[in-house]
């Protein structure tokens, strides 16, 4: 059999994410000979010793990475720094370090000042999840035929860029390499404006009279159920989201109110065609989705 990928992967954070990865790798054998899960919560080291995803689990973050080649920070993108600053003393020489965070620019400007010479960074995304968290909400397929993300800074060693992207392709993810700021940008659009939206017109139908409330609960329709569906992730991670995205996301939402805006504007004014012509546009993006097996 071909050697594994990393010979003692350290997963920190046993969430969604982590103990999706943390799954996939047990399960392979094919990522990484032995396999360390570490939570800041008791209660999620105990679920990861019981559902028996990890070879290992060690609560505390500095011991976890001890000889370990690969790192994965799989924490909320507000804790990223604070983590990595407390393991960066007790990384194995020529380890590799990584993240599954959901912004990246923000990563690099926490790590980079506190990286280590004999460390490599490779910031990576995996455009994949659920609205459920914790270690019970993982599965091993959750990043097939998914995007994951690579941001590696420039200089880089390309071995260890390679090694993480074989991680991904070995959990059947595509893998692709961008600058962060740009990653930054795509992602508003793609994921946290839209996330934005859900929370705002959720609390909007709460902030409705008691009894119109009630309604918008008995009658919701599929357009309102599935915003609640994505107002359901978790509040932790989007706040960090959010916070650590600021100039994307705020550049996005000015961008989408204007054409919010020109939409009313048309309503009032029964300019139908241009009604017609976003209904259209919205169509083509949906069926371009189905096409590319994204949907
Ligand atoms: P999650 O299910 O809430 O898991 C995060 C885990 O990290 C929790 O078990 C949490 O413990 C633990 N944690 C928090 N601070 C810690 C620390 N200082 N040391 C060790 N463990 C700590 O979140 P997730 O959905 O897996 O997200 C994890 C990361 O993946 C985030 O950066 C997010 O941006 C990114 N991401 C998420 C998705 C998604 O759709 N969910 C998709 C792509 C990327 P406690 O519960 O005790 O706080």
């Amino acid at each position: 059999m071909t050697e594994p990928i990393f010979q003692r992967l350290t997963l920190i954070g046993m969430g969604l994410i982590g103990s999706s990865l943390s799954r996939r790798a047990k399960q392979s054998g094919a990522i990484a000979r032995e396999v360390v899960a570490c939570d800041l919560s008791a209660d999620a080291c105990e679920r990861v010793r019981l559902l028996g995803i990890a070879h290992h689990v060690e609560p505390d973050a500095a011991l976890a990475v001890q000889g370990a080649d690969g790192v994965v920070l799989c924490v909320p993108v507000g804790v990223l720094g604070e983590v990595a600053a407390r393991i960066m003393p007790h990384l194995a020489p020529g380890a590799i370090l990584s993240d599954v965070g959901s912004t990246k620019q923000s990563m690099l400007r926490e790590i980079e000042p506190i990286l280590r010479r004999d460390v490599a960074l490779v910031p990576g995304h995996p455009l994949a999840g659920t609205e459920y968290s914790g270690p019970d909400a993982g599965f091993s397929t959750l990043f097939e035929n998914r995007w994951c993300l690579l941001t590696p800074p420039d200089g880089t060693d390309r071995g260890a860029v390679a090694r993480i992207g074989a991680m991904w392709v070995a959990c059947g993810a595509r893998v692709r390499e961008m600058d962060a700021a740009h990653h930054d940008r795509v992602l508003a659009i793609v994921s946290h404006l839209p996330h934005l939206l859900a929370f705002t017109i959720c609390g909007t139908a709460d902030d409705l009279a008691d009894e119109t409330r009630g309604e918008v609960l008995e009658f919701a329709a599929s357009g309102f159920r599935d915003f609640t569906r994505i107002a359901a992730s978790d509040p932790v991670m989007w706040r960090d989201i959010f916070l650590n995205n600021r100039e994307a996301l705020l550049e996005m939402l000015a961008r989408f109110t204007e054409d919010a805006q020109a939409m009313a504007r048309a309503i009032r004014w029964g300019d139908d065609a241009f009604i017609v012509d976003k209904i259209e546009r919205g169509r083509a993006i949906r069926r371009s989705l189905i096409e590319l097996n994204q949907a």
